[in-house]
């Protein structure tokens, strides 16, 4: 009886030890989210993994190619995101067409882009990597990229391409779906 309690102690600070030594690099990893460890869920078709991100297939794409670049530690949303984090969305567009490279897709067939809150499916940052066409008109309306007009980076839309987030982020602008 005493060896099992011990044991069980021991199962306990062994797991609470792990857990507090996972890579919280900023940010921690939240246990609901279903795009925190991504890495070891099964079921994910990861098509690339480093330290700090991983991608993979959506399993309902809505073009030809259709992956999603994560960070692995936990970012809300291009709303959590400030100037600090310029390079870390330019690291994510390098990534990107990498990856789209890797898949032959021309640069005019590229969309890279983010939707903004309340229109993000999933509470993780994820870029879309999409290698067009779309697979519907429907689908295609998810993810309208529309340029400023005078003193705008972006337009009113719901997504904003990675070009445009960058500029944002320089620019100490908030990402919004109205015109900014
Ligand atoms: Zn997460
Ligand atoms: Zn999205």
């Amino acid at each position: 009886m005493f060896m099992f309690t011990s044991l069980q102690r021991l199962h306990h600070v062994v797991r609470s030890r792990d857990h507090t030594q996972k890579p919280t690099k900023g940010t921690k990893i939240k246990e609901s989210c279903r795009f925190c460890d991504v890495s070891v869920s099964p079921g994910f078709d990861i098509v690339h993994e480093d330290d700090i991100f991983v991608a993979f297939r959506d399993r309902n794409p809505s073009s030809v190619h259709h992956i999603q670049l994560i960070t692995k530690t936990h970012i809300d949303s291009v709303q959590s995101l400030s100037t600090a984090d310029v390079d870390l969305v330019k690291s994510m567009e390098r990534i990107g067409h990498n990856i789209l490279d890797s898949l032959d897709v021309p640069p005019h067939q590229r969309k890279l882009g983010f939707h903004i809150p309340p229109f993000n499916s999933v509470q993780h940052l994820h870029l879309h990597l999409q290698g067009l066409p779309y697979k519907s008109l429907v689908r295609r309306m998810k993810y309208p990229v529309v340029q400023g007009g005078k003193g705008s980076v972006k337009g009113f839309s719901w997504f904003v391409n990675v070009s445009q987030l960058i500029e944002l982020l320089e620019r100490r602008r908030c990402v919004r779906v109205m015109p900014c």
